[in-house]
């Protein structure tokens, strides 16, 4: 399968590479190490690249995240939506309420189905229609359903989705509407997860986080490219990442080698991990003096999309926040919550409850002075709360059409 290595005119894909035995092989239709079934990950030529030449290129290209193809291992399926190129704001009125002198928001809420799933399901779609595969599927805490259902509706496929049945019904509901066969399972994500694993075992379908793995992780690499290159191709000093999977995490560290690697962007990036302390796996690994990942077996949580009691990346994330000199934090839901109402009311971001967990990791770890004024801090907003989950609006009183009335009601705020 020599073909499946010169893909775009620029990548430079070499391969994929085994993170345990370290043996480089073809990117054929393996998603696990040939040699000892380790996990394997694309590896570019970085040396390749004229550093000027590569930053026109990707200057010149879409405002996607296909922008950055030359360091992705497939190329820009046609007809895909557009995904990525989020904004990067700053967040003064955040910072001050939070202690951060110089905060950034990398809002990725906005996204074609609302989180930033679409990113590594833009990747794992491409490789999908490159194996002429007509069936993708995925085991999800909620965004990966949805924008593995959307990616799937858009391209003509079949999607199966997995979900714990206690996901958030306006997630499943958008999974079903997209028209992917959304499957409510009774049990944890990580039971839902031994079932895909055996199911991408038997099935010929794209399990977007079995099968397809290598690749689909390759797409969480946008979020730093971009963040890199909209504060004028440097690097941040701190970014303060959430943890499901880990994915997210490890690829932000693997972003920022590459960015180092082809001259594009330099800096010492301290990366910083946010889980809510009803399933902090990694961040108590961190907390407690970087140790292994101890599986938290009955995650509770608020923040449901981060809710992996065993993630795959684990042990990896811990393993790169030490190398990196970051932290982490571990908030309570009640914390996670009242920062989503700070986010939204001094900035007019709406996040999930994964943003919550990160606005409220970044207050921690600003109160342990991790943070020196003259330092960048970007926080990613990774999910929309438009999806769900906040305050039901059967929570706020009901008035009559009735000038009176109202001024009565909001005494409190008109005053
Ligand atoms: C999945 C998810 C994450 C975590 O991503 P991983 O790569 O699984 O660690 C963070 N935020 C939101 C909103 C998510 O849906
Ligand atoms: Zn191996």
């Amino acid at each position: 399968m020599a073909t499946t290595l010169e893909r775009t005119s620029t990548s430079r894909l070499r391969g994929l590479r085994c993170r345990a035995c370290h043996v480089l092989q073809p990117a054929d239709e393996r998603y696990v190490c040939g040699e000892c079934y380790g996990p394997i990950e694309p590896e570019y030529d970085l040396a390749a690249f004229d550093t000027e030449s590569l930053r026109e290129e990707i200057g010149r290209g879409p405002l996607s995240l296909w922008r950055y193809a030359p360091l992705l291992p497939v190329a820009e399926p046609r007809g895909h939506f557009a995904v990525g190129w989020t904004p990067l704001v700053e967040a003064p009125r955040l910072g001050a309420a939070i202690g951060v002198a110089r905060l950034f928001l990398k809002d990725d809420s906005r996204n074609p189905s609302l989180s930033f799933k679409d990113r590594p399901v833009a990747v794992a779609l491409a490789r999908a229609l490159e194996l002429g595969l007509d069936t993708i599927a995925c085991a999800s805490t909620g965004n990966l359903a949805g924008a593995v259902a959307a990616a799937a509706a858009r391209n003509g496929l079949r999607a199966f989705v997995f979900v714990p049945a206690a996901t958030d019904e306006s997630k499943v509901a958008g999974a079903a509407a997209y028209g992917a066969n959304v499957v409510r399972v009774n049990g944890t994500y990580d039971q839902v997860n031994r079932l895909c694993a055996r199911l991408a075992d038997e099935e010929r379908w794209g399990f977007v986080n079995f099968t397809l793995r290598p690749y689909y992780a390759e797409g969480s690499k946008t979020l730093l490219f971009e963040t890199a290159e909209q504060l004028g191709w440097r690097l941040p000093d701190h970014v303060v990442v959430p943890v499901g999977s880990g994915a997210l995490l490890t690829r932000t560290a693997t972003a920022a080698a590459q960015l180092r690697g082809t001259g594009l962007a330099d800096g010492a990036l301290r990366i910083h991990a946010a889980q809510p302390s009803g399933c902090a796996p990694v961040s108590d690994a961190v907390l407690e003096g970087y140790r292994a990942v101890h599986p938290v077996r009955d995650p509770v949580t608020v923040a449901r999309s981060l809710a992996i009691g065993a993630p795959a990346d684990g042990d990896g994330s811990v393993e790169i926040i030490r190398a990196s000199g970051g932290s982490a934090g571990s908030v309570s839901d009640d914390e996670v919550l009242e920062s989503c109402a700070l986010l939204a009311s001094t900035e007019g971001v709406l996040a999930e409850p994964a943003g919550g967990v990160v606005v409220a990791t970044a207050r921690a770890l600003a109160a342990r002075g991790t943070f020196a004024d003259d330092e960048s801090v970007v926080l990613y907003i990774t999910g929309n709360g438009y999806k769900g989950t906040l305050a039901a609006s059967s929570l706020l009183p009901a008035i009559a059409a009735d000038a009176d009335e109202f001024r009565a009601t909001y005494a409190g705020a008109l005053s």
